[in-house]
């Protein structure tokens, strides 16, 4: 038994636009010695999402908006290094919520141990083979109700989500999958590495104009990662029965008014249209199926995938932050460096 000190980072204001380092504190806390029933965990990786923008608004939400003053919560991955509960020996690798910070100690009941796979880095938990990987498929199976030979449009295509949803579409029969990205280094990746058969960077013309012509059979499905003017340009380009996941709205998380909706709903008339949002929150009856499909596709080679790693604890923001600029290509990680070292 031993105490240990912990890095941890804490939200202390709520940002007004785009977050600033000076709406975090950085603090230390010391645990004591164990107590029965807990561990002590070490984070590996730690997980940066777009969602937490939300959870930074005093806003009523699927999830409640963080605590000023505490500890930023989010997934993270790491190794039990002290353990007084027979559930979780040392050596256990966890998935868990407590978030920012190097250390944790808390019951044993806050973590849920996974297995290595041979050849995969842990930080795909937090990933493609996590919550990431499990949202894109619950949005094309349940909510898009993907059908084989569907033409389906992805925004956000190079993010965490957006590889994981182009890929599974293809597994799953889509015919057609046409994905859009913020950078020609990502639109380029999205044809040559994730399967998709047309991509263009939004940031080279109008979204509605470029999708027209990437799609000019139309799209059966549009998987929403962005919202604004992709969604818009989806609309117009639905084909009849068309189907809508809306997963994220990433273009006005950090904005600080309200935002025009769409100028043509009246598609949704036209065309017989279903949109329908989801959080993955809700699926996750849908984990069992998922992992065991994922780990089936990775262990044939079938499943590829990026990560942007960012070194360090004390870089989190500057990650969360990037990644919000579309500086990640895949998954935005975080690697905290190991306590002591
Ligand atoms: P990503 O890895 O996709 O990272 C965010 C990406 O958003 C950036 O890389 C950037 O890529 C893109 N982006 C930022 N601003 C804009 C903009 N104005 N217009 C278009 N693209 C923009 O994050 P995730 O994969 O984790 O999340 C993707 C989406 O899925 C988010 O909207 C998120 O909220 C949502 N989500 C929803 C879940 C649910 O349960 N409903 C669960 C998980 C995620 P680029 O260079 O291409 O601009």
């Amino acid at each position: 038994m031993s105490t240990a000190l912990s890095t941890q980072i804490q939200l202390v204001a709520r940002p007004h636009g785009w977050p600033e380092p000076s709406d975090f504190r950085t603090v230390s806390v010391e645990y004591g010695d164990l107590e029965p029933g807990q561990v002590r965990v070490e984070n590996e990786f730690l997980s940066v999402d777009p969602y937490m923008r939300g959870r930074m608004r005093d806003e009523k939400s699927y999830v409640p908006p963080f605590v000023l003053g505490e500890t930023m919560t989010g997934g993270a991955i790491g190794r039990v290094v002290e353990s007084a509960s027979d559930d979780l020996p040392e050596g256990t690798v966890v998935l868990h919520q407590y978030g920012w910070r190097d250390v944790v100690q808390e019951d044993a009941s806050g973590f849920k141990a996974v297995p290595e796979v041979p050849g995969l880095p842990l930080s795909l938990y937090l990933g493609m083979l996590g919550m990431t990987g499990l949202t894109a498929y619950a949005g094309l199976t349940r909510i898009a109700r993907l059908e084989e030979g569907d033409t389906v449009f992805v925004s956000g295509a190079a993010g965490a989500v957006g590889t994981a949803v182009g890929q599974i579409a293809k597994l799953l029969g889509a015919g057609r999958v046409i994905g859009s990205a913020g950078s020609d280094e990502k639109v380029e990746l999205l044809t040559s590495k994730y399967g998709y058969d047309a991509a263009f960077n939004y940031k080279n013309g109008p979204v509605r104009e470029q999708l027209a012509a990437a799609a000019p059979d139309g799209i059966d499905v549009y998987f929403d990662n962005v919202g604004g003017d992709h969604l818009e340009a989806a609309l117009d380009a639905f084909n009849d029965g068309g189907r809508a996941a809306l997963c994220g709205a990433i273009s006005v998380y950090n904005s600080t008014g309200t935002e025009p909706g769409p100028d043509n709903m009246v598609q949704l008339i036209k065309k017989s249209l279903t949109l329908e949002g989801f959080t993955v929150g809700s699926h996750l009856n849908l984990a069992g199926e998922f992992q065991e499909l994922m780990t089936g596709w990775f262990s044939e080679g079938k499943v590829a995938y990026d990560e942007t790693v960012v070194d360090g604890l004390e870089n989190t923001l500057d990650a969360f932050l990037d990644m919000m600029r579309g500086a990640n290509i895949g998954k935005m990680i975080v690697r905290t460096s190991t306590p002591g070292a």
